[in-house]
């Protein structure tokens, strides 16, 4: 049997990152970052990569607006474009805010389907799992959870990651995230709807819980990042997911 592949290769086009904020009422200045990346491979309609996750951080602010509620730090949604080319959208995200980034105090990713939120990954960062397990405890009743640290390249916490800033990737359960990865079967039909309306409940908390709290981590040092790298299996992850020449080269990442 022969497949055919007519695969084309376009022109380049401008995409965008659409972001929105809820500003802090008493420490605007410092803001806690939440993503969904809003583009898809095009065989199906990309309804569970990422769709499902885009809607809820639409959902979550739109709630948080409606009940009247005021962060006391910014909360910042974003809804990143070419994450499935370059992880572009966050890394120029990054590039862009490079002055504010210093103030930024977790940026977290949702990019795993419609499967039960289980806990966050926190990306080398021991010291984030207990602020996530305490902010999770208002719906511990939709647990258990269990946090787990160690760093993971392959969607937007990456370019925050090794810009030293505290990042989180919601754990989801693969549910039937996998079978129907980059295909044409990732349509509506497969998201679990009554799974999606917890995993808000689920990520609202821990958004307010990192919008109103005072602690925070300090942005990693390059020595402190190079040391998680060298510690950890972060390069080869790099250079499977093709990042690894923009940090070693100094285009991508935290250098001063
Ligand atoms: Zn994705």
């Amino acid at each position: 049997m022969t497949a055919s592949v007519g695969a084309v290769t376009q022109a380049d086009y401008t995409a965008t990152n659409v972001i929105a904020e809820i500003p802090g009422r008493s420490r605007p200045e410092e803001i806690v970052l939440f993503g969904a990346h809003l583009d898809s491979q095009d065989l199906g309609t990309g309804a569970l990569d990422n769709g499902v996750n885009v809607v809820m951080l639409i959902n979550i602010a739109r709630q948080i607006t409606r009940l009247g509620l005021q962060p006391e730090r910014t909360i910042r949604f974003a809804l990143w474009n070419g994450e499935e080319q370059n992880l572009d959208g966050s890394w120029k995200y990054t590039e862009q805010h490079e002055s504010e980034l210093d103030h930024h105090i977790v940026a977290a990713s949702f990019d795993i389907g419609s499967g039960r939120t289980t806990g966050f990954f926190t990306g080398g960062r021991p010291d984030l799992v207990p602020l996530v397990d305490s902010y999770l405890a208002p719906v511990a009743g939709l647990g258990p959870f269990q946090q787990i640290d160690i760093p993971l390249v392959g969607t937007d916490n990456f370019d925050f990651m090794v810009e030293g800033v505290s990042n989180l990737i919601a754990i989801q359960s693969d549910a039937n995230y996998a079978s129907n990865y980059h295909a044409e079967s990732d349509t509506f039909d497969k998201v679990d709807q009554q799974q999606l309306r917890l995993n808000s409940a689920i990520s609202a908390v821990v958004i307010w819980g990192f919008a109103n709290d005072s602690a925070r981590l300090p942005r990693m040092t390059h020595d402190e990042i190079t040391t998680l790298i060298n510690a950890t299996d972060l390069e080869q992850q790099m250079k499977n997911m093709a990042v690894w020449d923009g940090w070693a080269n100094g285009t991508r990442g935290k250098h001063d």
